[in-house]
Formats: C-alpha cells, sequence, structure tokens
C-alpha cells in the first residue's frame, strides 16, 4: 500500500504545534513548532528524522508561521506532496454539543466553532486562525476537525447535566463537555486491544499539565472530571479542579476581586503551583525530598482527588478491571503511580514494583498477576488519534 500521511495541526493563541503522521503504520514522518506568535522574537523547530532545523526571527501571525513551516517541508523534507498528504487534521477543544465525531471542515463547522468560542475561550479563537490559514495555504486537501469533547458526547444524561435550574442550563448551554477526549479514547482504545476485551470497565488517568479522569465502559465513557471547561475535577499543574463555586461569590464580596482575577487564579495559580509552588511534578517531588512540607501535603491533596474519582467511578460503573495512567505525569511518574496504588490497594490493586519502574515508551501492564484490576501504563498519541480519525473521515 503507498504511504498516506495526515498533517496534524494544535494551533494555539501564539504557537503551531504540527506533525506529519501515516495513521496506517502509526509512524511520525516530521514534526515541529512555532512559537511565540506575534512576538519580537519567534522560534521553529522543525524535526524530520534525526535532522533538526532551528530558526528564530519574528514570525508576525499564524499565516507568516504556517507558510514557513510548509517552505520547511519542502526544504528540508519530506514534501508534502512525496509523502502523499491526503489531509489536515486540526485539533479543536470546544464542540460543545454539536459534534460526536470529527467534522470535514466548510464554512458552517467554521461558524460552528466561531460560535462556540465563548465556552472556548482560551482554545477556539486559537484553533480558528490554525483552520483559516491552513484552509488557504492547503487549499488541495481536504480539512478535518477533531474534538476534544467529541468522546463525552454521549455520556449518559445523568452524568452530563449539572443540578442547575434547567431553563437556565438549557438557554446558556451549560453541561459537562469533557475534555481531553481523544486521549481518553485513543488509551482507552488501546487497554481494550492490549486486553483483548471489549466489555471492560476502566478507569483512565489523563494526568499531564491539565488533568482529567474517565470511567469507560466497552467503547463508551459514562463519566469524566472536567465539565463545562476543563477547570473542573483532578487537581492540575495550576487549576484548582473541584472547589465550591461559592468561593466565586466569598472571594467577590469579600476580596474584592473581580470575575478575570478570580479566573486567573482558579485556572492559573491554583493546583500544585498554589500549594506546592511549583506546577511540574519533578519540581514538586524535589520539594518533597528537600522536607518542605507545604510540598508533601499538596501531594496528599492531589492523590485524595484521585482515590476520590477512582473510588466514584468504580461505583458508578459497579466495578472496575483496569486502571490506566497516561499522559505527562501518567507516564512517567512512578512515584505518584506506586503511591495511588498503594491507596487502592483496598481494592485488591497490587502493582509490580519492578514494572512499574521500569521508563519505557511502549504500553505496558504495571500491576502483578494476582491484583483484581490490572493498571497500566499507556503513552498518549494525540495526533495519531487525529491523524486517524481523519483519514476515517475522509478515505474510509
Ligand atoms: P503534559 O501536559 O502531558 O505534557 O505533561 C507535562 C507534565 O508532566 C509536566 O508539567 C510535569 O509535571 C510532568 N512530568 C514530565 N516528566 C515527568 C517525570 N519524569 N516525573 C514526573 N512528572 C513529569
Amino acid at each position: 500500500m503507498t504511504t498516506r500521511t495526515v498533517l496534524v495541526i494544535n494551533s494555539g493563541s501564539s504557537s503551531i504545534k504540527y506533525q506529519l503522521v501515516d495513521p496506517d503504520s502509526g509512524a511520525s514522518l516530521a514534526s515541529g513548532l512555532v512559537e511565540r506568535i506575534g512576538e519580537p522574537e519567534g522560534a521553529i523547530k522543525h524535526k524530520h528524522g534525526e535532522d533538526v532545523t532551528e530558526l528564530t526571527g519574528p514570525v508576525a501571525d499564524h499565516g507568516a508561521g504556517l507558510t514557513e513551516v510548509l517552505r520547511l517541508f519542502d526544504e528540508k523534507g519530506p514534501t508534502l506532496t512525496e509523502a502523499n498528504i491526503v489531509a489536515v487534521g486540526h485539533r479543536v477543544v470546544q464542540g460543545g454539543k454539536h459534534f460526536s465525531g470529527p467534522a470535514l471542515i466548510d464554512d458552517d463547522v467554521v461558524a460552528t466553532i466561531e460560535r462556540l468560542v465563548p465556552l472556548g475561550p482560551l482554545h477556539n479563537p486559537a484553533h480558528l486562525k490554525g483552520i483559516e490559514v491552513g484552509r488557504k495555504l492547503l487549499s488541495d486537501v481536504p480539512h478535518v476537525a477533531v474534538f476534544d469533547t467529541a468522546f463525552f458526547q454521549d455520556l449518559p444524561e445523568e452524568a452530563a447535566r449539572y443540578a442547575l435550574n434547567r431553563e437556565v442550563a438549557d438557554a446558556y448551554e451549560i453541561r459537562r463537555y469533557g475534555a481531553h477526549g481523544t486521549s481518553h479514547q485513543y488509551v482507552s482504545g488501546v487497554v481494550a486491544d492490549m486486553l483483548g476485551r471489549n466489555d471492560l470497565k476502566q478507569v483512565v488517568l489523563h494526568l499531564g499539565n491539565g488533568a482529567s479522569a474517565s470511567a469507560v465502559v466497552g467503547a463508551h465513557a459514562v463519566e469524566t472530571s472536567m465539565g463545562l471547561t476543563p477547570l473542573e475535577g483532578l487537581v492540575m499543574g495550576g487549576r484548582t479542579g473541584d472547589i465550591d463555586p461559592a468561593a466565586v461569590f466569598h472571594l467577590t464580596r469579600v476580596a474584592g476581586k473581580s470575575v478575570d482575577e478570580i479566573d486567573h487564579l482558579f485556572n492559573r495559580e491554583s493546583g500544585m503551583k498554589g500549594l506546592a509552588g511549583d506546577n511540574d511534578m519533578r519540581a514538586v517531588w524535589a520539594r518533597i525530598n528537600a522536607g518542605e512540607s507545604q510540598a508533601r501535603e499538596a501531594m496528599d491533596i492531589y492523590l485524595h482527588r484521585l482515590v476520590k474519582y477512582v473510588g466514584a467511578y468504580t461505583a458508578v460503573m459497579g466495578g472496575l478491571e483496569a486502571l490506566t495512567f497516561t499522559a505527562g505525569i501518567g507516564e512517567n511518574d512512578a512515584n505518584l503511580r506506586a503511591e495511588l496504588c498503594e491507596r487502592l490497594a483496598y481494592m485488591g490493586m497490587r502493582i509490580d514494583g519492578e514494572a512499574n519502574a521500569l521508563h519505557s515508551a511502549e504500553a505496558r501492564i504495571i500491576s502483578t498477576p494476582e491484583s483484581t484490576v490490572t493498571v497500566l501504563v499507556v503513552p498518549t498519541n494525540e495526533e495519531l488519534a487525529i491523524a486517524r480519525q481523519a483519514m476515517t473521515l475522509v478515505q474510509g
């Protein structure tokens, strides 16, 4: 079969992350990052095999950034024609209740993503920039939007609906949309394949700078920890996760803070950063090892939240057969995995210390054969998942 590739674009407010993926083999042919778009000194890094090109200099806007990336593909390879590019896949965080799967991008889809900006104010405007310049500069191939919320579109209503006044909730589309759905779907699919089961009751813990948990039965998500926005749920690098919304009233009335200030406080200055002084888990462990009691307390709060979610999701599913760790912390932090599983030992969960300590980029089982729950580490690969979904949509 001739190689077919998909260019996956994750466009941020001042960055464009990209990867050229062969969805059939799963290989990444090239990847790169444009950073600090619109700032005086931008940077572009393009990787093709062992060959890495780094450029610095101003990148005026997303259009200029992508033009430069396409030039690098031509100059440094692989050329997109040689690579037989058949689609461009765009990551989109917020699809609201409109998209339960990938969508072929046309003007209507763009208008809908635009209409959803109030629900995804940090992400959707940036994705729209990437889509606009992408469609202009790569007009020969179809463009596909893959939504972070899609996997959670079929959450049972009892999980998706808040107990908020129905009229207000419906008028303003306030419900639990979830996020990281592409990762949860991909990882739970890998677990089902590895264990050879399509009816598993599983929990996936996507623990990165942003963090979320999902409960998946068979191929369907039945619960997830992120809500209307990615603020809800687990303790994260800089986000509070669950907090009584009355804290907002209190900070408004008593501390005189504005909504924007509270937004910043909850989304950027809280979580591990606000509790331990650092949002990077490696730095938090270093503080713990140096004897900082607040860092240890922060870790306990982080773990306590995870114990609550795993327990709650086990109850929701009526059992738990597989627990999987993914993303930056989930894939790399053996200490944290060991401490969490120790706290879950009441379930009959048993970790194999050696397997857990192993550093590997492979998906693997880290529990003992006696463990009542299979515990796994599965590296997430959102780019591959986006490429596969885009390919399936355009070529079947
Ligand atoms: P992500 O958002 O998935 O890219 O994850 C980024 C986060 O992973 C960083 O902020 C770190 O907290 C965490 N991380 C990366 N490597 C390690 C490691 N070796 N040990 C602990 N945490 C790590």
